[in-house]
């Protein structure tokens, strides 16, 4: 999607459009490979602002669903994901300005410089999503996992490995087991 600063009125623009498959796969599989999977409409909604100093200004959200594997038992479930927008586009020129001016200062996780009169804003869809992706998602909250030994689902079904294991390795103290101090 391109926002076109001349397409901002004063009192701002009420921004909301969806992204499908095509778009996920072109800016989110990449990154992901195969751990991700589209399960719905990326919608986006967002309020643009801008300023006299060409500055745009960006609030709103982004949600989805996105089919992930479960790190604790390897299952592919749907995890929603919903992502809060607050993100300022200053024009490159501005950053040219002022050479004395430290970039630190002002650029960060939520601020972007963009070129010419308009903003592609799939780059900045893709990076708040990506934020917001649970890195280690889990099923749900009392997910068992896999067994270590066997491999089993430990959702589905009990194994016999906790049962059957054999004796853990003697931990260094072991030796201290009949130890028993002498009497003074
Ligand atoms: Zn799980
Ligand atoms: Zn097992």
């Amino acid at each position: 999607m391109i926002l076109r600063l001349e397409n901002i009125p004063e009192q701002g623009l009420d921004l909301r459009y969806e992204e499908g498959k095509e778009w996920f796969d072109e800016h989110l599989k990449e990154v992901a490979g195969s751990d991700y999977v589209y399960r719905a409409a990326i919608l986006i909604h967002l309020l643009a602002h801008r300023s006299v100093e060409k500055e745009i200004f960006l609030t709103g959200s982004i949600t989805t669903e996105i089919e992930m594997l479960c790190s604790r038992c390897l299952e592919r479930f749907c995890v929603p994901v919903v992502s809060e927008v607050h993100y300022a586009y200053l024009p490159e020129s501005e950053k040219k300005l002022d050479a004395e001016w430290d970039p630190k200062d002002l650029e960060g996780p939520d601020m972007g410089y963009y070129n010419g009169e308009s903003v592609e804003l799939s780059p900045l869809v893709a990076e708040q999503l990506l934020l917001d992706i649970p890195r280690f998602p889990i099923c749900r909250e009392d997910c068992r996992g896999l067994c270590p030994q066997c491999g089993t689902n430990l959702n589905e079904k009990a194994c016999h490995c906790a049962l059957s294991a054999p004796t853990p390795v003697e931990g260094p103290f072991s030796t201290l087991k009949g130890f028993k101090p002498k009497k003074g």
